[in-house]
């Protein structure tokens, strides 16, 4: 999770500090250092700025992949075997 500090923190779209009071979000950390949005990962943002962004889409598609990557992963696997599925993969599906 990004950590986002209000009236330090930058938005990473526009650039502006991040205000109390304002619609905030965040984008999920990737493990894909080389994807050439990776900078924009696990940093918050406006949300008016992401709504806003032409990138949107592309970054969804992103995230998709790579919760699909984790939910194919040995450790999901294990962890499953062990604690069973969790509710958000039924959502997800
Ligand atoms: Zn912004």
């Amino acid at each position: 999770m990004a950590l986002i500090i209000l009236g330090v923190t930058k938005c990473a779209l526009c650039g502006k500090t991040l205000q109390e009071g304002e619609k905030v979000t965040s984008l999920p950390p990737i493990g894909d250092l080389q994807n050439s949005l990776y900078k924009y990962f696990d940093a918050g943002m406006h949300t008016q700025c992401f709504d806003n962004w032409d990138k949107k889409e592309e970054v969804s598609g992103i995230i998709k992949i790579e919760k699909q990557k984790f939910i194919d992963s040995d450790y999901f696997k294990e962890m499953i075997a062990k604690f069973g599925k969790p509710k958000w993969l039924d959502e997800m599906q």
